[in-house]
């Protein structure tokens, strides 16, 4: 059922025609009944109006929705399709991937042309599709999880999360990527260089001179896991919430970092943390800067002719790839599959 919500909701795309059908035929008539007024002004508009019945009978509204636009009409329908599954989650953990995966932006990959930079295994295909949807990845025999002895679980919780093993090159490839994202949209960056000459301290994963007018942007991306139970009982309940946790919690760490460097070192660099949610969802902060790439692509020579909403497309698209890319081998490297199973 999951996987017949559009990707920005959670699913797959893989729409049912038999859900939508009685919301087309109303977005169609309403968006059609001027013309019929006028054409045919008798018109009962009986089916239509037994469709709209129907349609609020299923979705048990207590205030009945008016004739609109099927766009509209079926947002309603996911809405009441998301709340009905997410109801059903068992657990706790299970509640707060369902919502993490429901973030407008995590399923880029869902939708992403398997090309380039955008193509992954089948396998890790299908292990982070079987994540996204809360699928037992492996049998029910949980063993203890090769990089820190904790106990494994059926559905990748513990594997996304692990902080031994693979999380470091993760981190990596987020970082790379969104390095090489900045580099298309004509910005130089430094990776982890010295916010002082001959100084230890850097000032982030990446330096982008002049990302904003006149002053630097030191970026630092981290990924975290809205599965772990410190975070799933809060995640569960609000959509992005581990994100902003680890925003605030870089903000303090920077805050308190910067203030042993002289001020007139860091004059003029602004801090911003990159939070990424494990199952695909980007912090508030990193948000503006996203868009920004996308927009200074769009502008410079090398968008191909790309309006901002591709390149906006096009950069979640790579980065949602290089994360579920090491998601999915989180969870391949410690749990072989059985045959047949996902
Ligand atoms: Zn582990």
């Amino acid at each position: 059922m999951q996987a017949q919500l559009p990707s920005r909701k959670g699913g797959l795309g893989l729409l049912s025609a038999s859900a939508l059908a009685d919301a087309a035929f109303v977005g169609s008539y309403h968006t059609a009944s001027s013309t019929i007024k006028a054409l045919y002004p008798a018109h009962p508009g009986t089916e239509a109006s037994l469709a709209l019945e129907r349609l609020n009978q299923s979705l048990h509204r207590s205030d009945p929705l008016a004739p609109a636009a099927q766009r509209r009409l079926a947002g309603h329908i996911y809405n009441s399709r998301f709340g009905e599954i997410l109801r059903q989650q068992p657990t706790v953990q299970q509640r707060a991937r369902l919502m993490g995966v429901s973030n407008p932006k995590a399923g880029a990959f869902v939708t992403a042309v398997p090309s380039g930079p955008l193509l992954l295994r089948s396998r890790e295909f299908s292990v982070i599709l079987g994540f996204r949807l809360g699928l037992a990845l492996t049998g029910e025999d949980p063993s203890q999880c090769p990089c820190c002895a904790a106990q494994l679980d059926q559905f990748g919780f513990h594997a996304v999360a692990c902080q031994n093993g693979q999380i470091a090159i993760r981190h990596s490839a987020i970082k790379s990527c969104l390095a090489a994202l900045f580099r298309q949209a004509g910005f130089s960056v430094q990776l982890e260089c010295a916010v002082a000459p001959g100084s230890a301290r850097r000032p982030a994963d990446l330096l982008v001179p002049l990302l904003f007018p006149g002053v630097d942007g030191a970026l630092d991306t981290t990924v975290v896991s809205p599965l772990l139970l410190s975070n799933a009982s809060r995640a569960a309940r609000e959509r992005g919430a581990a994100a902003s946790a680890a925003e605030a919690r870089k903000i303090r760490e920077y805050a308190s970092e910067w203030a042993k460097i002289p001020a007139e070192v860091t004059e003029g660099i602004q801090f911003v943390p990159m939070a990424l949610e494990c199952t695909g969802g980007w912090g508030s902060l990193a948000v503006p800067i996203l868009r920004k790439i996308a927009l200074a692509i769009t502008r410079s020579s090398s968008s191909y002719g790309m309006c901002y909403s591709e390149s906006c497309g096009m950069v979640y698209q790579r980065l949602s790839v290089a994360l579920v890319r090491h998601v999915a081998r989180q969870i391949i490297c410690r749990k072989p599959a059985p045959a047949g199973a996902l």
